[in-house]
């Protein structure tokens, strides 16, 4: 099969990956952090260096500002429940994936906080960050976005936005699910507050694996609390990082995973990873804009305005037909609205949903080659 959904998780892993799993069974079984035996301090110390890694490649403080998490989805919710307080408004965009945006609205329909949609402008930054400053209101706390769409690939002029929370003195969370192992993504030069991230996308671990980057700049809630092996004596969820945000045992094997994902990436070099899904996308973008039949919906990816995700459509064909056809052609794309009706709403597409299509590292030009042919032919078969 081939595939294009690395959007929702990237696939086939390096093979380095399942390695270092199985290898974590083998020789790292015993709990992290609860032990003084060798087997709990070798683990801690296999834990202890994927933290590393990923401090180095996101700019965190240190390894202890490193989170680990299920997925993005509970890294969002972590660093957003954990800034927001009752009474506040938060400013997000209209692109993003309802991990933003089903917390938000739950909060709101509590009573809790309201908050606004800015508009984004494809390839405008400065009328984006216009947007976003607009929406301040004397009692907005928080503004949280994605870094890129996960339906059209657009991306947000996330260090701009960053330097204008910073100005304000406003939290910033940015939803790094589709950039973190794609773009350059940086805690520091983003003035974020808390980085989100998967660790089973662009960082090539296993699924059930996220990541909570956090300065640790300001004070932030907890939303799980429990054992974490340190500083038992207190009913009290310890402050210091990462235990704060890591009651309950860790998944050591997903971590080993991520660890290897990640080494993965950096000896590759994002900016190759980016180079080559960018050239994958913009080939089978052209072959598609060439059609006739064929709806397309942003501008071809190019490097800070579209990510290498983008979406189609196939004119009097539903979205969940045309990738049905293409999957009995032998080719993975997810149709739909992605969990991202606000983009759609956006976007115009919210009653058709769309095909996406995302390249990942493995991809050839010849997977493209072959994903314009079997769009062709279904374009001309509806004709
Ligand atoms: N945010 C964006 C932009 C995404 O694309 C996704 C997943 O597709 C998520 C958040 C949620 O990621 P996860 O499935 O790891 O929770």
């Amino acid at each position: 099969m081939i595939y294009f959904d690395n959007a929702a998780t990237t696939y086939p892993k390096p093979r380095s990956v399942p390695c270092a799993v199985y290898a974590s069974f083998r020789r790292y079984g015993a709990n992290p952090g609860r032990a003084g035996h060798d087997l709990s301090l070798a683990t801690a110390e296999q834990v202890y260096f994927c933290r590393k890694a990923l401090a180095e490649m996101f700019g965190a403080p240190d390894a202890d500002h490193v989170v680990f998490t299920l997925n993005c989805t509970y890294a969002l919710n972590m660093a957003i429940k954990g800034l927001i307080s009752p009474g506040d408004h938060v400013v997000t965009s209209e692109l993003e994936h309802n991990a933003v945006m089903r917390p938000l609205e739950e909060l709101r329909r509590r009573g809790k906080i309201t908050y606004t949609k800015a508009r984004v402008h494809i390839g405008n930054p400065a009328a984006t960050v216009a947007e976003f400053e607009r929406a301040i209101r004397p009692e907005t706390r928080l503004i949280v976005c994605t870094h890129v769409s996960n339906v059209f690939g657009v991306v947000l002029p996330v260090e701009q936005i960053g330097a204008l929370a910073a100005r304000r003195g406003l939290c910033f969370v940015v939803d790094c699910a589709q950039s973190a192992g794609v773009l350059p993504v940086d805690l520091k030069r983003l003035r974020a507050d808390c980085l989100c991230m998967p660790g089973h996308k662009g960082l090539y671990g296993p699924m059930g694996t996220g990541v909570l980057i956090c300065s640790g700049a300001r004070p932030m809630r907890t939303i799980i609390e429990g054992g974490t092996g340190s500083l038992s004596k207190s009913l009290d969820q310890p402050d210091l990082l990462p235990d704060r945000f890591e009651g309950g045992t860790i998944n050591v094997p997903g971590i080993a995973g991520l660890r290897a994902g990640a080494a993965f990436v950096r000896a590759t070099g994002v900016e190759e990873i980016h180079r080559h899904e960018e050239a994958v996308a913009g080939e089978i973008y052209a072959g598609l804009s060439e059609m006739k039949g064929i709806k397309l919906y942003t501008p071809a990816p190019r490097a800070g305005i579209i990510a290498p995700v983008f979406s189609f459509n196939v004119d009097g064909l539903g979205s969940e037909q045309t990738a049905a056809l293409l999957n009995q052609a032998g080719i993975a794309v997810r149709a739909g609205l992605h969990c991202a009706p606000c983009a759609h709403r956006a976007f115009h597409t919210l009653e058709t949903g769309t095909v996406r299509v995302s390249p990942g590292a493995f991809n050839t030009q010849r997977d493209a080659s072959r994903l314009i042919k079997s769009v062709f032919q279904i374009a001309k078969s509806r004709k």
